[in-house]
């Protein structure tokens, strides 16, 4: 069996072909671009205004001070934004000016608006303004020509401001994978069914479409599949055609009516591993299929979401060629004393609490692999390795951060 290392590595190892598309800038948010993005402009294209003001020569207002005001003379049309004044700024003029708008030939600096008094075409200007002050000069943000954004930079808010300010319409990112959900069990019911004795409703295909949309992939559900050998394998194939990962949950251990693997092997899928040296998530299977990829997950709903994370995420990732393929960690400290056994990898859903001396984690509640409410209490999942036994109160140890 496995090691949870070992079961990562040969996920982050997997031959995935990237493949691009090209969307409106808006859909690029928290993708990551497969192209350099070259500004063809100057970013600001002109010299402007930084502030609502007075256009001055700095010469002429040398000496300005609250109680020696200098008097200048204003130019009658002023410059709002959006407009080009033909006016040149002799000695002794001024000119009012909008912040953004352009600087008027002879013009060095601005006044703010708040250290000037306007009495009809005098203008008392009350303080000095150095050289430059109060412009915003052509190219100082960006430069034409410049590399703004290197191809597998993923893109937030800000990224995508530059691309609209440097005329970019549409950018070449890489392509979120389209990932299927096959839920398996005769026992399963869709969720608005009532709860019969016997029945429990399918939420594996909810919190997993959750968390393949938090990733930015696509999700497909492709409804409940009951424990039938011929539907399995029939329902594996029609997914594999509109899917770039298939996700199975259930029937992957080893019980009576677990036919998940045997209809994998009947497919020709290649198994690269089953079973990971893990709790929760022992039984899961990682396979590839033509240039597919399908786990076969267990039925469990923590265990299902473990495994998504630990396995799945990473491969999406690879995918969408986001640079970091698992969720952050910290070193947080045992609020109190834990029993683990040693030789095997426990993901134990934990609280933090952040304190003055340290982050400390604490168990959310029951940790069977089927207690959702201790997944949903969960800040993240605290790593027991393989290594270490019991785990002493006050032990730092790596917890994986799930929100
Ligand atoms: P299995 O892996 O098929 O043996 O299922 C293990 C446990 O997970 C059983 O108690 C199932 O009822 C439960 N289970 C399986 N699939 C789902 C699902 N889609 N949603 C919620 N629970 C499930
Ligand atoms: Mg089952």
């Amino acid at each position: 069996m496995l090691s949870v290392k070992e079961a990562q590595e040969k996920v982050v190892n997997s031959a995935v072909v990237r493949k691009t598309i090209k969307v409106p800038i808006i859909d690029s948010l928290h993708m990551v671009l497969a192209e350099d993005i070259i500004s063809r402009d100057d970013i600001p294209a002109y010299d402007n205004s930084a502030v609502d003001g007075f256009a001055v020569k700095y010469i002429d207002v040398i000496g300005a001070e609250k109680n020696y005001p200098v008097k200048l003379n204003l130019l009658k049309e002023d410059i709002p934004a959006g407009k080009v004044s033909g006016d040149t700024i002799e000695s002794g003029m001024c000119i009012q000016i909008m912040t953004g708008a352009p600087i008027p030939k002879g013009c060095d600096c601005v006044v703010m608006k708040e250290d000037v008094l306007k009495e009809g075409r005098d203008v008392l200007i009350f303080k000095e303004c150095r050289e430059g002050e109060n412009i915003r000069f052509k190219g100082e943000d960006i430069k034409k020509g410049d590399i703004v954004l290197k191809a597998g930079k993923k893109i937030f808010p800000a990224d995508i401001g530059i691309l609209a300010s440097t005329g970019t319409g549409e950018a070449t990112v890489f392509k979120p994978p389209v990932v299927a959900i096959l839920p398996t069990g005769d026992e399963l019911i869709g969720i608005n069914e009532e709860l019969v004795l016997g029945k429990v409703r399918d939420s594996n295909s909810y919190s997993l479409s959750a968390q393949i949309k938090e990733t930015g992939a696509g999700n497909k559900s492709c409804g409940i599949v009951k424990d039938d050998k011929e539907l399995i394998r029939n329902s594996i194939l029609s997914a594999l055609d509109e899917c770039d990962i298939l996700l199975l949950t259930g029937g992957v251990s080893v019980g009576d009516y677990d036919y998940v693997k045997e209809m994998l092997d009947s497919i020709g899928a290649e198994f690269v591993f089953w079973r990971v040296n893990q709790r929760p998530g022992k039984p899961m299977a990682f396979l590839t299929y033509k240039d597919k990829f399908i786990f076969g997950l267990p039925g469990n709903p923590v265990s299902v979401m473990v495994c998504f994370e630990f396995y799945v995420r990473p491969l999406i990732k690879l995918f969408t060629g986001d640079a970091e393929l698992f969720r952050k960690k910290i070193l947080a400290k045992a609020a109190s004393d834990f029993s683990h056994k040693l030789g095997r990898t426990d993901f134990v859903r934990v609280k933090l609490d952040f304190l003055q001396d340290g982050t400390y984690f604490k168990s959310t509640g029951m940790q069977g692999s089927g207690i959702l409410m201790s997944m949903s209490e969960a800040d993240g999942l605290a790593i027991f390795p393989e290594s270490s036994g019991n785990i002493e109160k006050d032990t730092e140890i790596e917890v994986f951060l799930l929100k």
